[in-house]
């Protein structure tokens, strides 16, 4: 029996789990599956997660339910080091053998080599970072709603997203649907003009990577909505409560007390280390069979965000239903390779797009169907709860919807923050990182903030070392 290991439990490996399961019962392959956390996100509802429109635990999936359900091991651990010449993959906890290797461990925030953004934007990455940005939000709207000076409000009240693709334009939109609604019905001392959304985008509109035509309508509609959009615009310093641009050659400062950094992803660390060729943005580079190039491993391959496959010329974006073909085809060229066969080329299937522009809004090219509007916007939400994949949670987010729309999101801030004196809710929510990860103990959210500084740790020593 061959021993087939699945480095990362999302898009793609959790795919993979499923493609290997008749496999699994015919008694020729044992898989198992090593993810650093026991849950797989799905990412493309973390900004309603914002908005409260979807609970943080119904876009979780749990990794070993579903591993026990495929006849798949599940081993909680973190990769660090990967030997395609031995055949072994090392961990935070232990080492693990394998015959053949499916790399699918996605990507990190890429800050493009910003050190001040590291430091001070949030990443939008994590179910953790969803929560931090709704809890701020709420927040700077209780705090914000007992001042009288309209400057100072505004100044509290600004809100910046660094990049306009799809993950920060969906962001920015669920932000503004909430903080507008809120206002107008529970923070009547804060008129709508009192806060600010600002998307910085380097193109000449936001989401550059679709068709022209949807991409300029989607600005149009951001701008309807109230969302500021600033073209051309390349931030060169984020701090606690401002940024720094560039734009036409001058430089200009803006209030931020909130900066989410969503322009671009990179692969792990780790996969450096492999020895094949990477991109700059250190993803792996990957022949037509999706094995790592400069590298004699045919029994390794590396899917999904992680790896780099050129297409018609050009590296093909990271999106979910790269990752899930990549799987697909990859498992088919395990058990071909294992029946002793020549492994098959991958081939990419486009199906388009999706993206929300907050309620009754979307772009949508679906087999070059192009649309917009409500229409558009039910289309999103009725392919993402199929995509969910999962019964329980289709019918949680469904029931989260419904509740969101019958009622509204609500704006609780559930946390003991009276004891806890380095609360990231306490003055500033940036001030004091290094104390308030050693020395808080007190609150939930400063139990999820210390997860998020680790990460943000991580990429400095990242930084200190290129
Ligand atoms: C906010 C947001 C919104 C998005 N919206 C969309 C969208 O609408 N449509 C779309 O197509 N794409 C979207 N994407 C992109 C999409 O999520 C990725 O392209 C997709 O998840 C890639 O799949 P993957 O399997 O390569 O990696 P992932 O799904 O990211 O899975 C990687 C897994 O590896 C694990 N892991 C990472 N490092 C290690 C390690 N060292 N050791 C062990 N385990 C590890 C992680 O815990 C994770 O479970 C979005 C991304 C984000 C962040």
């Amino acid at each position: 029996m061959k021993n087939i290991l699945i480095l990362g439990g999302g898009f793609g490996g959790l795919t993979a789990v499923s493609f290997f399961r008749t496999h699994i019962k015919s008694g020729k392959v044992s898989v198992t599956l090593i993810d650093k956390n026991n849950y797989s996100l799905f990412t493309p509802m973390l900004a309603e997660v914002v908005s409260g429109n979807v609970k943080p635990e119904n876009i979780v999936f749990p990794l070993r339910e579903i591993c026990v359900k495929n006849g798949v091991r599940f081993i909680k651990d973190e990769v660090q080091n990967i030997d395609t010449i031995a055949n072994k993959v090392t961990c935070e906890n232990g080492e693990y053998p394998f015959d053949y290797l499916i790399v699918a461990t996605g990507s990190r925030t890429n800050f493009r080599g910003n050190v001040s953004a590291m430091k001070n934007a949030f990443e939008f990455k994590n179910i953790t970072d969803a929560i931090h940005i709704k809890y701020l939000i709420i927040d700077f709207l209780e705090k914000a709603s007992t001042l009288t000076d309209p400057e100072e409000k505004k100044r509290l009240l600004s809100f910046s997203i660094i990049g306009g693709g799809i993950t920060g334009v969906e962001l920015a939109s669920e932000m503004n649907d909430y903080i507008r609604a809120k206002i107008k019905k529970e923070y009547s001392t804060i008129m709508a003009d009192e806060y600010d959304i600002t998307i910085f985008e380097y193109s000449k509109t936001v989401l550059p990577a679709i068709d022209p035509s949807q991409a300029e309508k989607a600005q149009e509609i951001l701008i309807k909505n109230g969302i500021n959009v600033i073209n051309g615009a390349s931030v060169d310093e984020v701090g606690l409560d401002c940024i720094t641009y560039k734009k036409d050659g001058q430089q200009y400062t803006k209030s931020s007390s909130v900066t989410v950094w969503t322009a671009g992803v990179e692969g792990q660390e780790y996969l450096k280390e492999m020895g094949g060729d990477t991109t700059p943005d250190s993803r792996l580079k990957i022949t037509r069979s999706l094995n790592p190039q400069a590298l004699d491993a045919p029994h390794v391959f590396v899917i999904g965000d992680s790896c780099a496959y050129e297409f018609k010329g050009k590296f093909l974006p990271p999106v979910a239903p790269l990752a899930m073909q990549q799987a697909v085809m990859a498992v088919k060229n395990i058990m071909r390779l294992i029946n002793g066969k020549e492994p098959v080329d991958f081939t990419y299937l486009h199906f388009g797009y999706l993206v929300s522009l907050g309620k009754n809004n979307s772009v949508v090219n679906l087999f070059g169907i192009k649309m917009r509007g409500a229409l558009a916007y039910y289309i999103w939400k009725g392919a993402y709860l199929f995509k969910i994949g999962m019964f329980k949670k289709q019918v949680a987010v469904f029931f989260d919807w419904v509740m969101s729309f019958c009622f509204g999101n609500e704006s609780v801030l559930i946390i003991d923050q009276d004891n806890c004196t380095n609360c990231i809710l306490q003055k500033n929510h940036k001030n004091d990182k290094e104390n308030a990860a050693v020395e808080c103990v007190a609150c939930i959210l400063c139990i999820t903030y210390n997860t998020y500084m680790r990460c943000n740790d991580a990429h400095s020593k990242i930084a200190g070392r290129d």
